[in-house]
């Protein structure tokens, strides 16, 4: 038996699945294939670019990819073409590890705002995502907004308030550093619509904003009256006694240039400004009246979630997660990661989709003498649709970290063109 297995999407589910088929000693081949020149999914234009070592899970997948019955088909959409019934047809079997790539929306009237975001939009430019190299955020406002109680909140403002010194050691853009460098944004709101217990930050990352060269953290006044002691209990407890570790007011003898603060139980409810963004309304959640406040503001980021992509053929709920059974779409269809779950835990939590994933094939894919490899080829070469190899992604990864700096790790290709025309080139 030697299957032959496609993969869509190269992000940690599909690392994951196809560590554990390989783990499992399936005689198999697998295919990973990716709408974007290069694998790894959010550890690329996710994680944060000061948060190298979480990165680092990378080198991890690259043995997986380095192991001789895998390839990478990078700058291959399937979708309209080649479509997953196309795909369905060539392979054993199908494994759909698309990820969530949509901000969820505000549905307030953010539309056509100028200075609005998604933290999806945000994150992807500053960290090269070919998508939104050019999105040319105006950061010549001096308050932004960020709406969302999670990391990715707090990712956002720690890019927003770190300095260029503590940029440098990371592989941000040099686009973003130099739109960064002229900056005039001194205070950054983070705007919670429960209370600091029902964050969803973790401590590390609150810790963080505690560390940063010249930045203040603080709470707003009166947060730190209005949690509800009762409620601690064992990890509440460690992030509460690091959240409330910072003032209710910035240090009287502070030389710091910045501030972030932390908001709770508030809810945005319109934005000011016809077409530009000048500040945002919010309804206090702790007020049984109208209570409202405004913030001025002209950058405003909201990061309160994902919603994945539709892929023709196939079906999904609202959020747009995959409709599946114990992670089964159909006969010979796997769904695993984000697509699957919903966009809710860490790196690791996706290694169990992929080892379930990994499972059922082992119990319920038969060979079916599939072309495969040489049948997805037949099929690109059919439209002239060029794709990355694996070989020639290593060569993209060792030209960009030889690219670099003495301090940063590496130089993001951020266009498929230039990628392409590396790779004529050499
Ligand atoms: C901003 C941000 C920061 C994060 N930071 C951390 C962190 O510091 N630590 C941590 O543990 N976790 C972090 N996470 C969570 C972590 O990144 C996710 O758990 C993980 O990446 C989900 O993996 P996935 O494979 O399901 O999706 P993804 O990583 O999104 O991978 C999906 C892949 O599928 C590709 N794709 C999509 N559609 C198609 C298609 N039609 N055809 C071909 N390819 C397609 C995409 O281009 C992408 O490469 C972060 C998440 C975000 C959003």
């Amino acid at each position: 038996m030697n299957l032959k297995i496609a993969i869509i999407g190269s992000g940690p589910s599909a690392f994951y699945t196809a560590q554990s088929l390989i783990k499992k000693n399936i005689n198999c081949e697998i295919d990973i294939i990716e709408k974007l020149f290069c694998p790894y999914g959010l550890i690329r234009f996710g994680v944060a670019p000061d948060h190298q070592s979480t990165k680092n899970v990378s080198r991890v997948f690259e043995r997986v990819l380095n192991n001789p019955n895998v390839e990478f088909f990078g700058g291959v959409e399937i979708n309209d073409y080649p479509s997953i019934n196309e795909i369905l047809e060539i392979y054993d079997s199908v494994v759909i590890a698309t990820g969530m790539a949509k901000d969820r929306v505000l549905n307030i009237n953010e539309k056509n705002k100028t200075g609005y975001f998604g933290a999806t939009q945000f994150v992807n430019w500053y960290n090269g995502h070919p998508e939104y190299k050019n999105l040319n955020p105006c950061l010549n406002t001096d308050t932004a907004i960020i709406i969302g109680n999670g990391n990715v909140a707090i990712d956002c403002a720690r890019i927003l308030v770190k300095t260029i010194k503590e940029l440098e050691s990371t592989d941000i853009t040099q686009y973003a550093i130099d739109t960064l460098k002229n900056s005039s944004i001194k205070n950054i709101y983070i705007i919670g619509r429960r209370g600091p217990l029902d964050a969803k930050f973790t401590t590390v990352e609150i810790r963080e904003m505690g560390e940063l060269l010249d930045c203040d953290t603080i709470l707003s006044p009166g947060t730190k009256n209005n949690i509800d002691k009762k409620l601690l209990d064992g990890d509440l407890a460690k992030q509460y006694r690091i959240l409330t570790s910072f003032d209710e007011s910035k240090p009287k003898n502070s030389n710091k240039s910045k501030t972030v603060e932390f908001k709770f139980h508030l809810s945005p409810t319109e934005f000011i400004g016809e077409n530009e963004i000048t500040g945002l309304k919010f309804k206090n959640n702790l007020s049984s009246n109208e209570d409202c406040i405004t913030i001025n503001a002209g950058l405003v980021i909201s990061a309160i979630g994902y919603q994945g992509d539709e892929i023709t053929g196939l079906k999904s709920d609202e959020s747009g997660m995959i409709i599946h059974k114990n992670n089964i779409i159909e006969d010979r269809l796997y769904a695993a990661g984000w697509v699957s779950r919903g966009p809710s835990g860490v790196i690791g939590t996706n290694k169990h989709d992929g080892a379930r994933v990994a499972e059922h094939i082992e119990n319920n894919v038969k060979s079916k003498n599939s072309s495969g490899r040489e049948g997805l080829k037949k099929l690109l070469n059919l439209k002239n649709k060029k794709y990355i190899s694996k070989e020639q992604w290593f060569k993209i990864d060792q030209e960009e970290i030889k690219r670099a700096n003495k301090s940063s790790p590496r130089i993001k290709f951020t266009s498929h063109e230039d990628v392409f025309n590396f790779i004529d080139s050499i």
